[in-house]
């Protein structure tokens, strides 16, 4: 099983430092982002301590592959109202999708971003626009990967067709991947603990090839409920048992599936969030240790 989840990067051991993090929960895969999700401040790609980075993984036989890199919130690419904003974010982007070259990583995750109104063509059409527009600026060596996406608001990619569609109007298919989120699915109305029957639908509309990375989350909501709140693994509405059969599932065993679940007062979960998902035994008083301790 590739399982890992989210880890920080942060000064002074950058990417060396989140691999660290990643072996100490236990975990096999990892994501990070470049810098702040929430702006575009970025440390220069020859401090990131990438080859001390990429030997820490070898060493412990975990492929590149694995490492995940997730773009930032800001860059909305399905926004079509501020020239200025889109420019920024599309030079954003291919800045991204190099740095993530530079760190020898494979796929970045992309939310395709919140359109001006909703369940309209203009977001879709907007967002194929945004990334045609840098398709010469970028290379063959990183996949970008939208992500399913909860529908709240009027978010794009609210279903595997709206993937579908934005995928469909590229100019560089073979670019692009898709980045599965368990809680967005749940959110949108996908029916999770009937996974095999998901599969099907994602293999017609998209093709499973396109699969590449699946965000392991529970959900605070009920199905359907377009909100997108992370919840952790068993205490949500998707439930251990469905969440574990995603992790376990044969259909998806090559997949890296990366936890995004919230801190529980302050401390990561993921140690604790791996450790029961490998065993498949849940214990929600192992979670609410990690409680104890911190308070
Ligand atoms: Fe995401
Ligand atoms: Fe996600
Ligand atoms: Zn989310």
């Amino acid at each position: 099983m590739i399982l890992g989840s989210h880890v920080s990067m942060v000064s002074p051991e950058y990417l060396a430092g989140s691999v660290k993090t990643a072996l100490g929960y236990g975990a096999n895969a990892l994501m990070i982002y470049t810098g702040a999700p929430q702006n575009t401040k970025r440390v220069p790609v020859s401090k990131l301590k990438i080859e001390e980075a990429q030997s820490l993984m070898k060493e412990h036989g975990i492929p590149m592959e694995h490492m995940i890199v997730h773009a930032p919130y800001i860059i909305n690419p399905a926004n079509s109202t501020d020239e200025r904003v889109r420019d920024l974010a599309r030079q954003f982007l291919a800045e991204e999708v190099r740095r993530v070259s530079a760190i020898g990583a494979r796929y970045l995750v992309l939310h395709p971003g919140s359109a001006l109104a909703p369940g309209g063509e203009a977001g879709i059409r907007t967002v194929i626009d945004q990334l045609n527009a840098i398709d010469e600026e970028i290379g063959t060596d990183v996949i970008l990967c939208l992500e399913t996406m909860a529908g709240k608001g009027s978010e794009v990619g609210r279903s595997l067709e709206e993937i579908g569609q934005i995928l469909s109007g590229l100019k560089s298919p073979d670019k692009y991947g898709v980045c599965l989120d368990t809680c967005h699915m749940n959110d949108a109305g996908y029916a999770m603990d009937r996974y095999d029957e998901v599969l099907d639908e994602f293999d017609r509309i998209l093709s499973l090839e396109k699969l590449h990375v699946i965000h392991l989350n529970d959900s605070k909501n009920p199905i359907g409920a377009r909100k997108d709140r992370h919840e952790n693994i068993g205490c949500g509405t998707i439930g251990f048992e469905t969440l574990c059969n995603i992790a376990h599932h044969p259909r998806t065993a090559s997949i890296p599936k990366i936890l995004e679940t919230p801190f529980i007062h302050g401390r990561a979960p993921y140690a604790v969030e791996i450790d029961m998902i490998r065993r498949k035994k849940f214990d929600q008083a192992r979670l609410e240790e990690l409680n104890d301790e911190q308070s």
